[in-house]
């Protein structure tokens, strides 16, 4: 027996975390008689182990600082403790990550308990921060008698499948996760070979005033093809190139590429004076203070104005109202280029941000649109809305407008511009040339449909 991990084994087995873990496990999956326990005791005959990681951790450790979040992950840690009690063991396995071991518990009893350590987790609070955890939870239910080594491996792998749905998920094991685990093993790489050889390709969606029915500009969205699986979704493979530390190169590789072009269009075709693009940022990018330089060097290089470069941030950068943030965004500012709030509504939504930052336009999330040709009670609510934008000083945009419905009640409403499949798909480059082409002859009635104008689809 090793027997440093009985010194560290109480209460804490973290940095020893590994071989701590798999020595309890071990013990859990010993047949009950050998442990000294009633066959006929209360509860189901199996054993489920639980790996339990603290979401965004990283980024906690950002903004409360290093100490904080020490006092964080310990305070969660009792808080497992306390509510698991008398029926399993709360160990640290790793940085972020906690392994509750039940006894007596079958796939229901799993699944209980890890709702109840969400739902915990969520109400830790922190001296006088009350800092709004989620976890994710991967379980993974065993009999006696079974390896330990093997039990871990698989939770791990039930607790990566949970991660990969998004925050604050549970996932129980299922022999299937192996396979997925595998394609997505697959797709990561191939992924970081697309972007180390420039294979993602630039769609363009137009943005159109609602006053003019000019295109104001158009925005850049990053596409993949894969080889062999085809079109693979932006949102499936963003959150990947995040994961993998490679979403500033793919952001990059999308910016120059459609600045190239915006350079092309600026100099073959005569577009509105204040023509832009829009590119989206990742926001974890903001906090690298080279981002500024990359920005300026990707404009001199392609000999496009900074005026007619928009960079998107998402509304979810902003939570954290970090001093670095607004430090990039006051650089880019100073740059020249614009700054609009990307997917406004989409949760976070906090009206002083709007005021205080430094952008110039508000892009509303297609949530907030509903039903808003039928629904006079919805048209009020965003009617309020781009009012509340209008009296920050800022300009809006309008998203997933689908029908000239939609594009009737949001120009009355006061939006400025709009954007969505009533006007355009996002297009490849060429066709987007046709398209700027044919709307500068004919200017994009937000109103109707028109001869055989906007539903482009
Ligand atoms: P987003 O910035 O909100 O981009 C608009 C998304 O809405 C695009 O999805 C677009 O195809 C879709 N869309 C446009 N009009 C309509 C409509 O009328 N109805 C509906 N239902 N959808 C509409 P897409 O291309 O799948 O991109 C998804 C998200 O991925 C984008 O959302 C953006 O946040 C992100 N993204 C795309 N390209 C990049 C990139 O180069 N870098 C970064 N960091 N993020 C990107
Ligand atoms: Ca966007
Ligand atoms: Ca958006």
């Amino acid at each position: 027996m090793n027997g440093k991990y009985w010194i560290l084994a109480a209460p804490l087995i973290w940095p020893d975390n590994r071989r701590g873990l798999t020595l309890e496990v071990e013990r859990l999956l010993q047949p009950d008689l050998e442990h000294g326990r009633a066959p006929d005791q209360e509860g189901p005959d199996g054993r489920a182990l639980l790996l339990v990681s603290l979401d965004a951790y990283p980024r906690i450790t950002y903004n409360l600082g290093q100490a904080q979040a020490d006092l964080v992950l310990d305070e969660v840690q009792r808080t497992l403790t306390e509510f698991v009690g008398e029926n399993g063991l709360v160990l640290r396995s790793g940085q972020d990550e906690f392994a509750v071991l039940l006894r007596r518990a079958d796939a229901n009893e799993a699944r209980r308990v890890a709702l109840g350590i969400q739902g915990r987790a969520r109400g830790v609070e922190c001296g006088l921060t009350r800092p709004l955890l989620s976890v994710s939870v991967g379980a993974r239910t065993a009999d006696a008698g079974e390896g330990a080594e093997e039990v871990i491996a698989t939770a791990g792998v039930a607790l990566e499948a949970a991660k990969a749905g998004g925050r604050g998920k549970l996932k129980l094991f299922e022999p299937f996760m192996l396979d997925a685990l595998e394609v997505r093993h697959r797709l990561s790489s191939d992924l970081a070979e697309a972007v180390r050889e420039g294979a993602l390709t630039v769609a363009y969606q137009p943005i159109v005033s609602l006053k003019t029915g000019r295109v104001q500009g158009v925005e850049a969205l990053a596409r993949w093809a894969h080889p062999a699986l085809g079109p693979i979704r932006p949102d499936e493979f963003l959150p990947l190139a995040e994961e993998l530390g490679i979403a500033g190169e793919l952001d990059h590789h999308v910016l120059t590429t459609a600045l190239a072009q915006t350079r092309t269009w600026l100099r073959d075709l005569p577009l509105e004076p204040d023509f832009s693009v829009s590119v989206n940022i990742t926001a974890s990018q903001l906090a690298h203070l080279e981002y500024i330089d990359g920005v300026r060097r990707a404009l001199s290089e392609a000999g496009v104005p900074a005026g007619a470069l928009v960079l998107e941030i998402t509304e979810a950068s902003f939570v954290a109202g970090d001093d670095v943030d607004t430090y990039s965004l006051l650089g880019l500012r100073r740059l020249g280029v614009g700054l609009d709030i990307d997917d406004f509504g989409t949760g976070y939504s906090s009206i002083s941000y709007l005021r205080r930052l430094p952008v110039n336009r508000v892009k509303i999330d297609r949530s907030l649109l509903g039903d808003v040709a039928e629904d006079p009670a919805q048209r009020r609510f965003l009617g309020a809305v781009l009012r509340l934008v209008e009296a920050c000083g800022l300009s809006v945009v309008m998203e997933g407008i689908e029908t000239a419905e939609q594009a009737l009640v949001v120009a009355e409403l006061g939006a400025d511009a709009g954007q969505g499949y009533h006007f355009s798909r996002p297009l490849p480059a060429e066709q987007m040339t046709a398209f700027l082409e044919d709307a500068l002859d004919h200017p994009l009635a937000p109103f109707s449909e028109g001869p055989e104008r906007s539903a482009r689809r």
